[in-house]
Order: C-alpha cells, then structure tokens, then sequence
C-alpha cells in the first residue's frame, strides 16, 4: 500500500544530518512504501517564537528539499503569526509563488485562538492552501501561567469555526486524543493527522468513526518518531482496507492536488 507522509521534518543543518542523511531516509522510506512526504521544516531550532529571518531559513531549507526530490517531498511554508500581517503575507507569497509552497505549518509561537490568526486565514484564503496546526490535549489553566504557549484541540476548533473556508489539519491524533476527536467532529473543515506519542489503543478507529476515514491523514512526525511504528498503527487498526488506502495516501494527494 502507498503511503503519503503529511507530517515530517527532515533536517540538514543540524549536527550529525546533512544530505547523505536525506538520500537515507527517502531510501529507507521508499522500502516501506513511503513513496511522497511533506516537509513542515525544522520548527523547534531556534525555540518556539522565531524571527522572519529565521522563519525564511527554516523555509528555504524546505524548499530546497523539495527542489532537489520534486518526486517525493513537498512543503509547507512555515510562519510564526505573532510577527503581523506583512511579514506573514510576504512569506506565503515568496513559500508559494517562489517555491511552490502546499500549504501552512503552525508550531508553538502563539495558540489557534489567538486574534493574529486572522492573518493565517487571510493567507489560506487568498493562496488557496491548507494550513496544518500543531495541536495537543492541554491542561490551558496551567499554561496560562507559565510563557509556554501550546494549541488544544479546542483553540483549533475555534479557529476552524471562524473560518470555515479554511481547509485545517489538526496534527497529532495521538495527542489530541479522544477529547480532540469530538472537538473537531463537527467542523468539515478539519482533518486530523495520525502523528503523536503513546500508542492510544483504539484511537484511529475512533476517529474513523467519528471523522470518517476521509478525514484522516497518515503523518508520522519524523525524525522524532519511527515511520514503521506510525505505519503499523494504521495497518493494525480495525478499520476496512478502503479507509487505511484513504488515510495512508489518497486524502493527502488530494488535499494537497497530487495526481
Ligand atoms: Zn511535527
């Protein structure tokens, strides 16, 4: 079965990769059957609130990726919202009209709640893309507290809700959990990807009954995680081979217009 990785980070300026690391992995990849991956970019080197200079590093690495394996990876451009409307719109046009850029990649620099946000669906609407939120099960009295800043299920889902034109992927099932499932149930406009820690036993086919398998993609969240673990939670799943061919590639291919 093919599989479609939503949700990667393939590194090359960090110590130890570089791209003989990058020939490995589209190598070890392709022997699992991983035949395309989106690159979502370094995210986490420079913490969670980066500058426009360092948000367009993180970008042109992807790009660059992407120019160099045009057959396997694609790429969503990277942004931190907090930096304003101008510097966002700028980075979605140069990630889209230069680079070819699928979509968005939200980390950590502000929640999906947040009034910036409107620049993001602004962007979205106006480039036509996706745009893929990193979400997770989060105790929000007790980040409220501290400067952490981290996106629940539930700032997602109000997001989805003020902008229903916006295609949204709320990363991260295994996070997210069964909470996340019912936040986002009621939203078309949102798909949820397979990446996340523990192994929830019953989660996938939870969110198949509740999403239905067209909303949901497979994402493996590497190189922090393993493909062959991720792949075996869909493959194991009791869910019928139709909806696993769905989630392991034929929803990314035509959420992100891959033939
Ligand atoms: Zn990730």
């Amino acid at each position: 079965m093919r599989v479609f990785d939503i949700h990667t980070h393939p590194i090359l300026r960090r110590e130890g990769c570089g791209q003989s690391a990058v020939k490995r992995l589209i190598r070890e990849s392709r022997a699992l059957g991983i035949t395309r991956m989106n690159i979502l970019g370094d995210v986490a080197h420079n913490g969670p609130c980066q500058t426009a200079e360092q948000v367009t590093a993180i970008n042109e690495e992807s790009a660059q990726l992407q120019a160099a394996y045009p057959d396997f990876f694609t790429f969503f451009c990277y942004l931190n919202p907090t930096l304003g409307e101008k510097a966002v719109m700028s980075e979605v046009e140069r990630c889209v009209n230069k680079h070819g850029a699928r979509g968005i990649k939200l980390e950590a620099a502000n929640h999906a709640a947040d009034p910036c946000m409107r620049n993001i669906a602004r962007a979205a609407r106006e480039f036509d893309i996706v745009v893929l939120q990193h979400s997770w099960s989060t105790d929000t009295n007790k980040l409220s507290k501290g400067p952490k800043v981290q996106t629940d299920p539930d700032h997602t889902a109000l997001f989805a809700q003020r902008n229903p034109e916006v295609k949204i992927i709320m990363a991260h099932l295994y996070g997210c959990g069964h909470r996340g499932v019912i936040a986002v149930k009621s939203l078309p406009n949102v798909w949820v990807d397979t990446s996340g820690a523990y192994p929830i036993d019953g989660i996938l086919e939870y969110a198949v009954e509740h999403l239905g398998a067209k909303r949901v993609l497979y994402g493996s969240d590497i190189p922090i995680r393993e493909s062959r673990v991720k792949i075996g939670h869909v493959q194991g799943a009791r869910i019928s081979a139709a909806g696993k061919k769905k989630i392991l590639y034929d929803n990314a291919a035509e959420l992100l217009g891959i033939a």
